[in-house]
């Protein structure tokens, strides 16, 4: 990784006031080149050198300061990616997620914003899920 990338991980982790330790900042840029979410386990394969309880305490600390969205998408794991804005987590930054029954890719959908969901009175949300479940772009040319 060269001096300036590793240079913005580790703003970006100071602004949140987490300590950027190799771990993290592997973890980070694992993220941030990723084009879909991440489970653990594939952030682990990624890395090889780093083993999954390291990943997941690296994970646990970025969900703690807001870093990380945590993605259900129904194949059983969580995956995570890197919250879009660079301020605090807001739920403009949330967008729709598909993920594909056929290849198991989990795709953010960045242009399509989740619809608003109007709470009763007295709930307050906090994150928002949303995954559609089907068969992609790609999968579905090759069914053609
Ligand atoms: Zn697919
Ligand atoms: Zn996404």
């Amino acid at each position: 990784m060269n001096s300036e990338t590793t240079h913005n991980y580790e703003q970006r982790l100071l602004q949140r006031g987490i300590r950027p330790s190799p771990v993290r900042l592997l973890v980070m840029r694992t993220l941030c080149q990723a084009t879909s979410p991440l489970s653990v386990l594939e952030i682990e394969t990624e890395l090889q050198t780093v083993d999954r309880s390291s990943v997941t305490r690296a994970i646990a600390v970025f969900q703690e300061a807001g870093i990380t969205h945590a993605i259900s998408d129904g194949s059983g794991s969580v995956k995570y990616e890197l919250c879009p804005s660079h301020d605090q987590h807001t739920p403009s930054d949330e967008h729709v997620h598909f993920h594909c029954e056929l290849c198991g890719r989990t795709i953010c959908l960045t242009d399509t914003s989740i619809p608003e969901i109007n709470l009763p009175d007295g709930f307050k949300a906090r994150e928002a899920n949303f995954v559609i479940v089907g068969t992609c772009d790609k999968c579905q040319k090759r069914l053609k």
